[in-house]
């Protein structure tokens, strides 16, 4: 269950705590705790019986301090504004930590795709294109995949923007198919980064990793990669879950399988597929709160934010936690896990592998030179890699939890950019 919270009020509450540790201004805090800019657009969209329904639409550009906003476009019943800004805000920080030159933005339309008709879900993406156009470019905003949509939707919305505007514009939005301009490697990208993550604390505090368990929550791009690129190194991922619940099993599953399985009933089986045939295997069902609570090394969530709050931090006993979903851990569950021990690997640091191979998309589509997936896979390495020591050594020095090192970093790289144009302290003296 999802909790009842104000996800951007929560978000702000970091930035107030976490800001008072960075050293920073207080102007460059205040900064930060204002979107720029909000529109909501109504979307409408003839559907295949004739009729017409109309979709609430939202895009947000929280922050271009540090460059053109970046964020993905969400498509869920349960958007809303504040987690439309929360989800921006994320984004700002984020790419500070990595080291991005972008600001942080997202979009999201109010809707169950899984009851659309491919058709309607064209009509959609082009329309969100449509009511949007004059506040995305590839110098302003640039969007790409994130809840319920993917590298086809992508597609829709560049070749919408592209005729609004009479020309061809690929850097507009990221994530796109490759034979559309996107990039080698931006699919598997988000998992990767988190993978990136897991190897370098394993360094750190020495895993085994065929000793080491793994529970998934989410099983959609972020979930299924980072699940399946930690079987492939030796890990063993003991759950799995998706919107309609659990599986779990001590021994571990074929994550290619459950992929696999997935494709055929579009839910999460305990299967083990040869070829195209799969077979159940021996499994427990379990709920998605009783994935949080398993008793597993490496916690994954992949799915939806303040799915750990206050109420069920207690029951968490992974010790290791990777936010590859944004926001998953609500502030006031992050003390209470802190003080059980728990590491872990924040959101704006776990999967901002997907922001940094949709930089390098955007870069190659503005240079019109494609890399290689080696190239794509090794400059993603460095990234990560980078950014996981800074906040390592950080959060080591100053004996702060990583979240905190995270936050600290990228407020005073947003610091920089906000004092080089001039403070209190410049104008006032
Ligand atoms: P997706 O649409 O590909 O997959 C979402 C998955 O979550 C699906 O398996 C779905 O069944 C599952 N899910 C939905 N509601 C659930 C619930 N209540 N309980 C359990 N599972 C549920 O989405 P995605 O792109 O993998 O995004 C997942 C998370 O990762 C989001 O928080 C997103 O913001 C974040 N993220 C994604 C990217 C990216 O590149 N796609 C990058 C950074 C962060």
């Amino acid at each position: 269950m999802r909790a009842a919270i104000d996800v951007f009020e929560d978000a702000l509450t970091r930035i107030r705590d976490y800001g008072k540790s960075a050293d920073v201004p207080e102007e460059v805090v205040e900064s930060l705790m204002h979107p720029h800019f909000m529109l909501k657009a109504t979307l409408p969209v003839r559907m295949d019986d004739g009729s017409t329904r109309y979709f609430a639409g939202y895009r947000c550009r929280y922050n271009n301090t540090l460059g053109p906003t970046k964020g993905g476009i969400r498509f869920h019943p349960d958007v809303n504004v504040a987690e439309i800004q929360a989800l921006a805000l994320w984004m700002t920080i984020k790419c500070a930590v990595v080291g991005l030159p972008y600001g942080g933005g997202k979009g999201g339309v109010v809707v169950d795709p899984k009851v659309l008709s491919p058709m309607e879900l064209e009509r959609l993406s082009r329309a969100y294109m449509r009511a949007m156009a004059d506040v995305i470019g590839p110098h302003t905003d640039i969007p790409a995949p994130d809840v319920y949509t993917n590298a086809r939707i992508m597609g829709w919305m560049m070749d919408e923007y592209e005729a609004i505007k009479r020309t061809k514009s690929p850097a507009v939005i990221t994530g796109k198919p490759v034979r559309l301009g996107g990039s080698l490697g931006r699919d598997d990208a988000t998992g990767r980064g988190a993978a990136l993550c897991v190897a370098e604390l394993a360094k750190k505090r020495q895993f085994d990793p065929g000793k080491t368990t793994v529970a998934v929550q989410g099983f959609g791009n972020g979930g299924y990669h980072v699940a399946r690129l930690l079987q492939e190194s030796g890990y063993r991922i003991v759950a799995i879950s998706d919107s309609k619940g659990g599986i779990y099993s001590p021994d571990g599953f074929d994550v290619a399988s459950i992929f696999e399985g997935k494709q055929q009933t579009r839910r999460v089986r305990a299967v083990y597929c040869d070829q195209s045939i799969c077979e159940i295997i021996d499994h427990d069902v379990i709920s998605n709160e009783e994935l949080l609570a398993l008793d597993v090394d490496i916690l994954i969530p992949a799915a939806l934010e303040g799915v750990i709050t206050k109420r069920n931090a207690p029951a968490v006993r992974a010790p290791y936690i990777i936010e590859v979903a944004n926001g998953p851990i609500t502030s006031n569950a992050d003390s209470i896990l802190e003080e059980n021990g728990t590491v872990i690997v924040p959101d704006v640091l776990a999967n901002a592998g997907g922001v940094s191979v949709s930089y390098f998309e955007w870069v190659q589509n503005l240079q019109g030179y494609q890399w290689t997936l080696s190239e794509v896979h090794s400059r993603l390495q460095q990234i990560m890699c980078t950014a996981f020591g800074e906040i390592w050594d950080y959060s080591a020095e100053r004996n702060v939890s990583l979240r905190s090192a995270a936050y600290a970093l990228a407020i005073r790289r947003i610091g920089e950019a906000v004092q080089a144009h001039g403070t209190r302290d410049y104008f006032g003296n």
